[in-house]
């Protein structure tokens, strides 16, 4: 097995980008989309190029998490990606029908990312970070074999079935060489923005231990807000509609140390 973009056939597939990185998670709804948009936000706020493959064949949503609605230009069989927030976007969203059921096998995503290297004009970024699908199956497995990634970002929630599932996730990128950044927490508490109590609605901690205990570094926690959630659905991502807020503060603690 090549290790992470070390194959020349592999790194010519994105010339101009220096660092390509997986955003993942072991299931579904842990803040993996939110977090890959926050993230690359915070990183073109730091001064980087960033561009951002939306990957999750299963619900590809960033386009709206990005406020992005028109599709991107095609020229001379080439596709320019769409930008928003500073940040180049493209999304599996962009050329599946909204209706399709969506089935992909591994060999209908090696076609499709492949698709995306080639013929989408990137231009020199510093970092491009791939929401994966959810999970550590046959189209996960695909994508982690044929982009050359540096590394991986895994997303969780505290709770005990989240970290189970997020234990696979992490063999997985062991099993292809690809080196884990780290593991963030993310809905890790919810402090009410009534009387201030905190509750640990899915546990807390839980991410941190497991970063621990299968030898990762823990990039840090992020809470409940619905704020996080109508930055999500305006298209107003909280990075860029709350700067200074301390929920935003955690993204950019979390983009410094990748
Ligand atoms: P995934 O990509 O893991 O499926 P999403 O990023 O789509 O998860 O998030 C699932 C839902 O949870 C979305 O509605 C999103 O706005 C919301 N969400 C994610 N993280 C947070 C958070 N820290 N606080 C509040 N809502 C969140």
């Amino acid at each position: 097995q090549p290790g992470a973009g070390d194959g020349p056939a592999r790194s010519s597939l994105i010339p101009g980008v220096k660092y390509a990185l997986a955003v993942s998670s072991g299931k579904g709804g842990v803040g993996k989309s939110t977090v890959a948009v926050n993230l690359a936000v915070a990183l073109r706020q730091s001064g980087a190029a960033v561009g951002l493959l939306d990957a999750d064949i299963y619900g590809p949503n960033i386009p709206m998490m990005m406020g992005v609605t028109k599709p991107p230009e095609q020229r001379d069989g080439k596709i320019i990606p769409a930008e928003n927030h500073g940040v180049k976007l493209i999304s599996m969203g962009f050329f599946v029908p909204e209706e399709t059921a969506v089935v992909w096998r591994g060999p209908m995503v090696h076609t499709a990312i492949q698709q995306f290297f080639r013929d989408v004009l990137w231009g020199d970024l510093d970092y491009l970070l791939i929401d994966l699908p959810p999970g550590t199956g046959d189209a996960q497995l695909t994508l982690t074999q044929l982009v050359p990634l540096r590394g991986a970002i895994t997303v969780t929630t505290p709770q005990n079935v989240a970290l189970y599932d997020v234990r696979k996730g992490i063999m997985m990128f062991q099993k292809v060489n690809v080196p884990l950044l780290g593991l963030i927490e993310n809905m890790s508490h919810f402090v009410c923005g009534h009387c201030g109590e905190k509750t640990e609605i899915f546990s807390y901690g839980g991410g941190e231990r497991a970063a621990q205990a299968m030898g990762i570094p823990f990039l840090g926690r992020i809470p409940i807000d619905p704020a996080i959630r109508t930055g999500g659905d305006s298209g107003l991502p909280i990075v860029v509609g709350h700067p200074d807020s301390p929920q935003s503060q955690a993204f950019l603690d979390i983009a410094r140390k990748i």
